[in-house]
């Protein structure tokens, strides 16, 4: 049986399966595991777990959300909390707020990936045949509410897991389909209206432009990177599905709404822009709020600091910051705020907003490209030496930032790896270094990628990072957790993870890169296990002395990606030389503490670093360990 996350007593409200069947309220004892939720008779006297009442399989769940508490609700029934799964609504109720946000956050994280996640809900009950939000009389009747933090963008932004039970593919799907990313927003539909999160220039006469705030119809989702779509004045074309968001929140149409970024990176922009009263809103690292960054240079300090206001919200809905002047949507109270300061140390003055400069990468250059016209390249600066040869900053069309990787001849199966890069292309996760497509046709190829204007990660460590804030190092592992954890969704391994295949981009947003590349290196220094160049110190004990890889050994390294990231580059086990690695390490020698690791984080990297794989954590488990850690530093 899997390891208990949480466990909580509840009432539970009978799930009144027949309209007329009366309503109770019991007692249970509720479990959380990473694949179930169970409930249990309870002896209260003993305060012992009796028989087993009923199960939630985690990935039936559709969606998780507050539900208002009854007019005049008892007192322990005051924190309801709604589990939406295929047979419905299970209602519980938590003793206390913090109990019922607690288990809100874990039951967040454990669905994000889920692949029926709905982004509408009731808000209040199903009570005797009717919603009581919305009065309708179908207890399957689509949520009337959206949420305000969408289902599962929670903290992965947006990519979905494979269900665990895939259906299994036709043989012609077999033979002919790469892994697909899961979708994006698993409510999109063809005739839907999605709005324009960034203006896209079309690359190929395929493509339709869009134009930031405007809104088009979903025509067909042809793949899950690139939909076709229509704009206001009927052209239609392709569009990069990561540009758009269902009309949702509403939120994404302003300018000051900043829904992916950490605080780090908040503060970074707003100390950038260096404005007295600069803001912006971005997502809360708690589930389903919302938090205002502000800049001030008031308070007596020249240099100027920045505020974090969390959004609160009164028990009817309203919403509200520093003081309570209550409204009933965000917007219109940060229209208040920009007149008024009340409570906060400035009005919101100038509006802070990095979508213009960020507009995130497509899956390929235009739809269904993934073969460059080398013509279109322009080379500007070498930035490095790699396996493969001289890396490059470039342009492609003369506008569009691009790294490009020439591949020095007899140093890769070039075959291989072509035919792999189809697959590649359709790997999209914002802390993945994107593959934008390949130069085959002449020698040497090219594989052309997302550029990150920071470097490699290993040396943004040992020369950008001084005296980093705790948060600051564990959002870099997060970044590459949340990456890693798309991975292993898609079942594709990396077998190369370590700090210097890693990037780091303007923001300081960290990505993985180079995952699989190693499989087409050829150079036996590298491939073999007792070669120079291959990366003992990232290997646990099943590979370097049987060669088994699996995504545990992505997982050891992860563990020693963390150690490199808190020592700030250094070189794991920096004493020893390849042979004597092997040794200590298979009887049992792990990397020490590092000074800047507190407890909690060390045992991460232990946990990493089991001597039986199969004990060791998932990426999916590691983001979720890390999304806690950072909401409790926060
Ligand atoms: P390889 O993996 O082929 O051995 P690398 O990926 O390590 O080569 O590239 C060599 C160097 O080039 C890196 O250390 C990094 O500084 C730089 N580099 C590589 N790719 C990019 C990129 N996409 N954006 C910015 N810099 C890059
Ligand atoms: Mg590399």
């Amino acid at each position: 049986m899997s390891e208990s996350i949480l466990e909580d007593i509840f009432v539970k409200r009978s799930q009144q399966k027949k309209k007329t069947s009366p309503l109770n309220y019991k007692e249970r004892l509720f479990i959380l595991t990473q694949n179930k939720i169970s409930y249990y008779d309870y002896d209260p006297e003993k305060g012992k777990k009796k028989g087993l009442k009923g199960t939630v399989d985690v990935e039936k769940i559709k969606c998780v959300a507050n539900v208002l508490p009854e007019v005049n609700a008892p007192a322990e029934r005051q924190y309801p909390f709604q589990i939406i799964y295929d047979e419905g609504p299970l209602y519980v109720f938590a003793k206390t707020e913090e109990v019922r946000k607690q288990w809100l956050h874990k039951l967040k994280h454990v669905v994000r990936f889920n692949k029926d996640l709905i982004q509408k809900y009731h808000p209040c009950f199903w009570v005797d045949g009717t919603w009581l939000c919305c009065q309708q009389e179908v207890k399957q009747a689509l949520g009337c509410r959206v949420l305000e933090v969408q289902n599962g963008a929670f903290s992965n932004k947006g990519s979905r897991r494979k269900s665990r039970k895939p259906l299994p593919p036709t043989p012609e799907e077999e033979a002919s389909r790469p892994p697909q990313p899961p979708p994006r927003q698993a409510e999109a539909a063809p005739g839907m209206t999605a709005i324009a999160e960034y203006d896209y220039t079309p690359v190929t006469d395929q493509d339709l432009a869009l134009h930031k705030g405007e809104e088009y119809t979903i025509l067909e989702m042809v793949d899950t990177n690139w939909w076709r779509a229509s704009d206001r004045n009927g052209m239609e074309g392709y569009i990069p599905s990561n540009y758009v968001v269902m009309a949702g929140n509403g939120l994404e149409t302003f300018d000051w709404y900043c829904k992916n970024m950490s605080r780090s990176q908040a503060e970074n922009l707003l100390r950038t822009e260096n404005k007295d009263g600069g803001f912006l809103v971005r997502e809360s690292s708690k589930a389903g709020k919302y938090t205002v960054s502000l800049f001030t240079k008031g308070g007596g300090d020249a240099a100027g600091s920045c505020r974090h206001y969390n959004i609160c919200l009164t028990p009817q809905g309203q919403f509200y910051l520093a003081e309570k002047h209550n409204f009933s949507s965000i917007p219109e109270l940060i229209t208040y705020h920009q007149h008024n300061a009340a409570g906060m140390v400035s009005r919101l003055k100038y509006t802070v907003s990095n979508q213009d400069r960020n507009a995130p990468s497509t899956a390929g250059l235009g739809y269904g490209v993934w073969e460059i016209d080398p013509r279109h390249l322009t080379f500007i600066r070498e930035l490095g030496n790699g396996q493969f040869g001289v890396v490059k900053y470039g342009k492609w069309q003369g506008q569009h930032d691009v790294a490009i990787k020439m591949i020095k001849e007899g140093s890769m199966s070039e075959d291989d790896f072509i035919e792999e890069a189809k697959v590649m292309m359709k790997l999209r996760h914002e802390n993945l270094v994107q593959l934008y497509g390949v130069c085959t046709k002449q020698r040497p190829i090219y594989i052309v990628t997302e550029f990150l204007s920071n470097g490699c990660l290993l040396n943004y460590l040992r020369e950008e990072v001084a005296n980093p804030p705790p948060i600051l190092l564990l959002e870099m592992c997060k970044d590459v957790s949340e990456g890693m954890a798309y991975l292993e969704s898609q079942q594709y391994l990396h077998r190369d993870l370590a700090a210097r295949n890693c990037l780091v981009d303007g923001n300081g947003s960290v990505k993985v890169t180079d995952f699989g590349l190693s499989r087409y290196v050829l150079d036996d220094e590298y491939t073999s296990s007792a070669g120079s160049k291959f990366p003992v110190r990232w290997s646990p004990p099943e590979v370097l002395l049987y060669c088994r890889f699996s995504s545990k050994s992505d997982i050891w390294a992860f563990g020693v990606l963390m150690w490199e990231v808190y020592t700030l580059g250094r070189m794991p086990y920096e004493r020893l030389n390849n042979t004597d690695i092997v040794n200590k390490v298979s009887s049992g020698l792990r990397l020490y503490r590092p000074q800047l690791a507190k407890e909690a984080i060390y045992s991460i990297m232990l946990d990493c670093w089991h001597d039986k794989p199969e004990e060791r954590p998932t990426f999916q488990d590691l983001a979720v360990t890390i999304q806690d850690l950072l909401y409790e530093l926060q």
